[in-house]
């Protein structure tokens, strides 16, 4: 029996794992692909106080390590089945079964699909949505990058160190990416801009080969063809891991809503991090959410026990 079950191992969850461990309760982070989440595809963090530029892989081990230093468990596995409503949370994963009095969901976003003809049938065979894991391979070759956001702009300048053409596919005719990256990618020669375009098919046979965009404004098509392979790279949003939840976690569009001590509608099951219901979603706000969900749990813990919450402890002990 476990005292913490965290679900997800981003910057939420392996800050509740952190917290758990150090309260010396029995905790356990539950991560599907590798630690970090959506940083682990990021090469550059550089707005996390106290640590100027770090590469998103880097910070997540670092983050592992010290909740493995302070006691936590991991288990790297896809979890299948919840049953959270009762005062025993059970978690059932590809290869194990687990109890907790308590859960902190933590499994974060997962990137937007465009939802045209032939995405599916080319992911990694000329479609990516991680420049860290893929950018590599377009050495030399075009690329094109679909949105207009932050993380479209941020990963389009890392992809720029290794293609020959970076080419934005944007739906409208100004970018939503922050002015200091709009700038820099701006002042990029590499960057060529296709304004008010979307992606309406792409077509190939072993590769993409061929990208279909539409002007949205005149409803002009073009086919992209290239003697060369091309890459074709999908940054348009991110969209919440909680299917799983669902019956039983309340939600709104797939997000979890929370009380500011991160407690869900459900006893004893918290969330933190960008499944929340909430307008900032940034490595800081994470570890802030997965923080406060893990002392949250704690004082449940103790209540529920009849024991002194050890935090209030050491604060009338100060
Ligand atoms: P985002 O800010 O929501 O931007 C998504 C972009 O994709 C928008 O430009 C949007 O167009 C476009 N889009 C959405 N659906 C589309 C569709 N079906 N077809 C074509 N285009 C579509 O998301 P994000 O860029 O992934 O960023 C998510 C969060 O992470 C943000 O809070 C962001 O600030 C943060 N982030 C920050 C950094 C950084 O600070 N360096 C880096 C990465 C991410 P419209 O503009 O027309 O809506």
């Amino acid at each position: 029996m476990y005292d913490i079950i965290v679900l997800g191992g981003g910057p939420a969850g392996l800050t509740a794992g952190l917290y758990g461990a150090r309260a010396k309760l029995k905790t356990l982070v539950i991560e599907k692909g590798i630690e970090g989440g959506q940083i682990s595809n990021t090469t550059e963090v550089d707005n996390y106080p106290g640590i100027e530029k770090i590469n998103g892989t880097d910070l997540a081990v670092t983050m592992r390590k010290q909740c493995e230093n302070f006691g936590a468990e991991f288990s790297y596995d896809e979890v299948v089945e919840v049953d959270l409503k009762g005062d025993i949370k059970k978690i059932r994963t590809a290869n194990e079964s687990y109890e907790s009095k308590t859960v902190i969901i933590a499994s974060g976003q997962e990137p937007r699909k465009i939802g045209c003809p032939g995405e599916e049938e080319f992911v990694g065979k000329g479609i990516s949505y991680c420049a860290t894991c893929d950018a590599a391979f377009y050495e030399g070759l075009d690329v094109y990058v679909i949105g207009g956001g932050d993380a479209a702009i941020d990963e389009a300048l890392f992809i720029s160190k290794f293609a020959k053409n970076i080419y934005v596919v944007h739906r409208r005719d100004e970018l939503r990416a922050s002015k200091s990256l709009q700038e820099r990618a701006l002042a990029n020669k590499k960057f060529h801009f296709i304004w008010d375009s979307v992606v309406e098919e792409i077509r190939g046979d072993k590769t993409a080969k061929e990208l279909v965009l539409r002007n949205i404004k005149t409803n002009e098509v073009t086919e992209i063809k290239k003697d060369e392979p091309f890459g074709i790279f999908v940054f348009i949003g991110y969209l919440p891991e909680t299917e799983i939840f669902k019956g039983q976690v309340e939600m709104q569009k797939g997000y979890i809503p929370t009380d500011e001590e991160m407690r869900t509608n459900l006893k004893g099951v918290f969330a933190a991090g960008d499944l929340r219901v909430k307008s900032v979603r940034q490595v800081v706000t994470a570890a802030s959410d997965g923080a406060i969900a893990a002392v949250t749990a704690e004082k449940y813990i103790a209540e529920k026990e009849g024991h002194l919450y050890q935090g209030f402890k050491e604060e009338s002990e100060a």
